[in-house]
């Protein structure tokens, strides 16, 4: 069966009496070059288990079980399981695991799935969590890559320079973990029923190791958070409403220390900019 043609999907959801779901961000695909597409790119192969979020009626999880060693995809919604059942029936190497993706402990999932397959993850992902969801994924260190289908708008956060109006706290978080690339941008029409937003796909491959000269992950993130609090503000602001127990001159001593101009804003900082000052931050809290 092919399960982004439309005219196939519908009597099988009908069939089952499926109702797509607003609130779990249900948009299925219809055209079947994007899951390919999107597998294709994840890197999948033999030696991969591949994590799937939200399978739907499993358009993107066949193309990963043909690549990968074994795929494990979670889904939320109850109704979906005796359609997947149905669409995924020659596929032996696929485990569903019934739950919320959020709520899922992953290093258990893994001690009881992966197996010793390389973890991957991939997947369209629900629009409503994608933020949580590839934070978790990436804070999680279980996998080499995270390919994911999401807004175009939030890719362009992901993978935004500093200077940029897109850049933020997450460009940041996401690059201080891995390599941030768009592939492709997917216009509404590919998907039923159609989403309002316009969707791309990126790829995220983590590096093997913390970017060079951070040292304290915590203070590094607190740093970054502080800066963006008040995006139209001097960093120098930021930094005071979050670091209370150091005096705004400390704090402009830091600045000044990093090599930057007291007047600098956060958005203009890269991941070393930001790894320099809150080793100046550190140098003040000993
Ligand atoms: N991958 C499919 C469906 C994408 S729609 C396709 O591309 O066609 C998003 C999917 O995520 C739906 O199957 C939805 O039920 C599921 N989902 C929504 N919230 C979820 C959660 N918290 N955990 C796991 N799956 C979730």
């Amino acid at each position: 069966m092919n399960l982004c043609d439309i005219n196939q999907i519908k009597p099988l959801l009908a069939r089952h009496g499926f109702h797509f779901s607003k609130s779990m961000g249900q948009n299925f695909l219809i055209d079947h070059r994007v899951p390919e597409s999107i597998a294709e790119e994840s890197g999948a192969n033999k030696n991969c288990v591949a994590l799937e979020i939200g399978p739907g009626i499993g358009p993107l999880t066949v193309q990963l079980a043909e690549r990968a060693g074994k795929v494990v995809s979670v889904e939320l919604d109850k109704a979906l399981f005796p359609v997947l059942e149905e669409t995924l029936a020659d596929y032996d190497n696929v485990t569903i695991v019934p739950g919320d993706i959020m709520k899922i402990n992953l290093n258990q999932l893994a001690k009881e799935q992966f197996g010793d397959y390389a973890p991957i993850a991939c997947a369209n992902l629900p629009y409503n969590i994608t933020t949580p969801v590839i934070t978790k994924l990436l804070e999680s260190g279980l996998f080499g890559s995270v390919t994911v289908m999401i807004q175009k708008e939030v890719a362009q956060r992901i993978c935004a320079k500093p200077g940029s109006k897109d850049y933020g706290a997450f460009s940041i978080l996401c690059q201080y973990y891995a390599d941030c690339e768009m592939l492709f941008v997917v216009p509404p029409h590919c998907f039923l029923p159609a989403p309002k937003v316009t969707s791309a796909v990126v790829r995220m491959t983590l590096r093997k190791e913390a970017p060079a000269g951070i040292e304290d992950r915590e203070l590094f993130f607190k740093t970054v958070r502080a800066s963006f609090l008040q995006r139209r503000k001097k960093l120098l602001n930021g930094l005071a409403s979050s670091f209370q127990r150091l005096t705004k001159d400390q704090l402009k001593e830091a600045i000044l220390n990093s090599g930057f101009d007291e007047n600098v804003r956060g958005e203009q900082l890269g991941l070393e900019e930001f790894s320099r000052l809150s080793c100046e931050i550190g140098k003040l809290q000993n």
